[in-house]
């Protein structure tokens, strides 16, 4: 693990496994320096081991700079559960997983992501109360999409007052892809504020759904990169901007809210030198963890969320503009001032 090209310091790797279950999985907590580490349990059928041990590194030191930039008070951890999840799912599989959760002693906060189902949560409380994103409860916080699509659709405004001098979407063209629950209402966001939108997804219905309600054009998944737009909003799939794609895009602006959008760390220098101001993912995408550290705080506030994400919107804004003027990518600036908050967290405890 140490030798591990993905190893950040990470504060903790924790292994189990349960022969009755055939549980498997692995639970990283990355930095515990602004608060208890928080991130998903993904379900995946990976290849090999490695490839597991790979994607909880990255994962949990993504979920530290996520939690950072978002301001809240946690640090940054994730789990991986190996197994496939259409077929390797059971009740006993969960509570293995959430007994494992709660030997940690609260050091790391579960929560959902690929694979893992509000119900599959709901069985893992039944063993510890270190789980976030149950729909039911007296501190739940129920679907985060909202929450993740407001600060999407704020964040557009923010990347469009750079570009043009003013953050009225009124008469902009954006092109989404995605528009399933992050995409769905940050298109409802943006047909309110006027802006013509152009969409795709591979589910029809999803698409003729949005498409009623926002009056949006309607293309095909693999014609999005081609369309001649304002800004372009990914909010599907990881890794779509890559060089095949880079070269193709006609926007001056990429702002959505699906995670891990460039396919290695220098894209985002590629974007910048084609003139493309880009939000880095995981600062505008922050809305979801932030509903999700409501919940963990014990008692749900909306206006607690409404406030943390508007200083979310500052701090993207800050990004941006440092970007800019100093001529660096925007995720590295990102990168940067995350790495910052957390070595001061740490000096201050
Ligand atoms: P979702 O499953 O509700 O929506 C994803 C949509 O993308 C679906 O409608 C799907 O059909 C579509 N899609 C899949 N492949 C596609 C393709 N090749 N071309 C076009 N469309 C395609 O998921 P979601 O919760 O809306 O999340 C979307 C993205 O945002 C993901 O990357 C997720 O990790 C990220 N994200 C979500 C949240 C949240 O609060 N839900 C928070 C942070 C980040």
């Amino acid at each position: 693990m140490f030798d591990h090209p993905s190893f950040d310091a990470h504060e903790g790797m924790h292994a189990f496994h349960d022969a009755a279950t055939g549980l498997k999985c692995v639970i990283a907590v990355h930095s515990t320096a602004l608060g208890p580490a928080a991130g998903g349990c993904r379900m995946w059928n990976y290849p090999t081991g490695e490839a597991m041990l790979t994607d909880v590194l990255r994962l949990s030191q993504g979920m530290s700079y996520k939690n950072a930039m978002a301001g809240i008070p946690l640090g940054g951890g994730k789990a991986v559960i190996w197994g496939d999840p259409k077929s390797g799912k059971s009740p006993e599989l969960f509570r293995a997983f959430g007994r494992a959760v709660e030997s940690l002693q609260g050091r790391y906060y579960t929560a959902e992501d690929v694979g893992v189902d509000v119900s599959d949560m709901a069985t893992m409380r039944e063993e510890t109360r270190f789980v976030a994103g149950l729909d039911e409860g007296a501190a739940a916080s129920g679907d985060p999409s909202p929450v993740t699509a407001k600060g999407v659709y704020l964040g557009i405004r923010e990347v469009a007052r750079r570009l043009f001098g003013t953050d009225d979407l009124n008469g902009r063209t954006i092109a989404v892809q995605g528009v399933g629950s992050v995409g769905g209402y940050t298109c409802e966001h943006l047909a309110k504020a006027g802006a013509h939108l152009v969409i795709t997804d591979i589910d029809q219905d999803a698409l003729n759904a949005v498409a009623k309600k926002t009056g949006a054009k309607i293309v095909a998944p693999n014609d999005i990169y081609d369309v001649e737009a304002d800004i372009f909003s990914p909010n599907a799939l990881g890794v779509i901007i890559n060089e095949k794609t880079l070269a193709r895009l006609n926007v001056k602006g990429v702002a959505g809210g699906a995670n891990n959008q460039l396919v290695v760390p220098e894209m985002g220098e590629f974007l910048r030198r084609k003139g493309i101001l880009y939000a880095p993912d995981y600062v505008i995408n922050g809305g979801g963890i932030i509903n999700v550290a409501a919940e963990i705080s014990g008692s749900y506030s909306r206006d607690w969320v409404e406030a943390t994400l508007a200083r979310l919107i500052v701090t993207l804004g800050e990004v941006l503009d440092e970007a800019l003027e100093t001529s660096q990518p925007t995720n590295y600036v990102a990168d940067r001032i995350a790495r910052a908050r957390i070595a001061s967290a740490r000096t201050t405890r």
